[in-house]
């Protein structure tokens, strides 16, 4: 019979325990001095979308899917070296059975630096984020808010039903994730961020509609620039609507204000219109790159740490674990690959090589 998450899950002693082990040292950083606090794990690399821009079409999963409960070892280790925010992703983590037990988990561990960067045993909870086609949500969000997630961003790149569908290539899907976004809005999700990418000539003609969308349901719209992550190689600059030209037909629409932003590392400029209704954030990797206050790693569906969605290689930490490798000994790997985190990214640059993994097989 296959172990369940409390069976497996470590006590509260353990997690301390954990954290105790790296009093010594400081807080995970790479070789330029970025501190890294937040990690995306994709739980699974199944999706049930098989959007254009990101899919071919006819390719499933190609990689494996763990346990929750090796996914939570792992985790574990990367709290315990400071990381601060978990972002679930895939593939569509909604798919993923025992998900709301791993938030359940994920709500009892606490951070394991104070925010100086001292070593502490008394941390605060993590902040647990999913990202999600929305498919699924209206049934999920309320057992997941109950097991403890605190936010949830959904990719819904059209507000008009049929190019939604032309999109997704899943007939009647916006009229489910809209009313995923209201439920998740009704259990306390909110405010719930909208991603959309854009893509001239498929979706560009709906900004404006974005906007408005914002404004009606209380949500944040995040409009997000192309990027050379998709199956099919059909990334071309000329698909990519550039920030400047976005802020300008928004403007057009209702004169923007921008809002400040969170925190250094935040990947979006914030904006709301002039009477104060609704917001909207965009998310400029190809044409303002954020690489420098990077604070983000990756973790597969299949356990491989990805220190960059534009890396060439990934870095078996489940293969470590599943050869016994101890919790010191995988700390100190998970040091050493996070210290050679990439500088930046090179989209758009003679010799630009794509990544060697697609966006739906990394976890966005
Ligand atoms: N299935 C979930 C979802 O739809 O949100 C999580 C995985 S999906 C790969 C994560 C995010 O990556 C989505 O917001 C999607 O729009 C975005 N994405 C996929 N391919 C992209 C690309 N080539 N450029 C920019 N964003 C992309």
């Amino acid at each position: 019979m296959a172990t369940t998450v409390s069976e497996f899950a470590p006590s509260e002693d353990r997690v301390e325990s954990l954290s105790q082990q790296t009093s010594t040292e400081t807080r995970l950083k790479d070789k330029f001095g970025r501190i890294i606090t937040d990690l995306r794990v994709s739980v699974t690399d199944r999706c049930n979308y098989k959007c254009v821009y990101c899919r071919t079409g006819n390719e499933g999963a190609q990689y494996t899917e763990l346990a929750i409960e090796e996914y939570l070892r792992m985790v574990r280790i990367f709290v315990s070296l400071g990381i601060e925010k978990i972002r679930l992703t895939g593939g569509e983590p909604l798919l993923r059975s025992g998900l709301t037990d791993m938030v359940r988990e994920l709500a009892r561990m606490r951070t394991a630096y104070q925010p100086d960067g001292i070593p502490t045993t008394s941390g605060h909870p993590l902040d647990i984020a999913l990202t999600t086609n929305g498919h699924l949500l209206e049934s999920l969000a309320e057992p997941l808010k109950e097991a403890g997630l605190n936010r949830i961003t959904v990719s819904m790149d059209a507000v008009d039903p049929e190019t939604f569908t032309a999109i997704t290539r899943v007939p009647r899907s916006f009229e489910r994730v809209r009313a995923g976004i209201r439920k998740a809005t009704d259990v306390g999700l909110g405010p719930v961020k909208v991603n959309c990418v854009l893509l001239r000539g498929f979706n560009d003609h709906e900004i404006e509609q974005f906007a408005e969308f914002s404004r009606r349901e209380g949500v944040i719209v995040r409009f997000i620039e192309f990027m050379p992550l998709e199956e099919d190689r059909s990334w071309r600059p000329e698909t990519v609507v550039p920030m400047d030209e976005l802020v300008a037909r928004l403007n057009a629409y209702r004169p923007l204000v921008e809002l400040p932003q969170h925190t250094a590392s935040e990947t979006a400029r914030r904006f709301t219109f002039d009477d104060g209704l609704g917001e909207i954030g965009i998310i400029a990797p190809v044409s303002r790159p954020f690489c420098g206050h990077c604070s983000r790693v990756r973790l597969t569906s299949d356990g491989k740490i990805r220190t960059c969605l534009f890396s060439q290689t990934d870095h078996d930490l489940y293969g470590r674990m599943w050869r016994g490798g101890t919790d010191s000994e995988l700390q100190s790997y998970v040091r050493k690959i996070v210290m050679g985190k990439e500088a930046r990214h090179h989209i758009g640059e003679p010799g630009f090589e794509k990544p060697s993994r697609n966006m739906v097989h990394i976890g966005g």
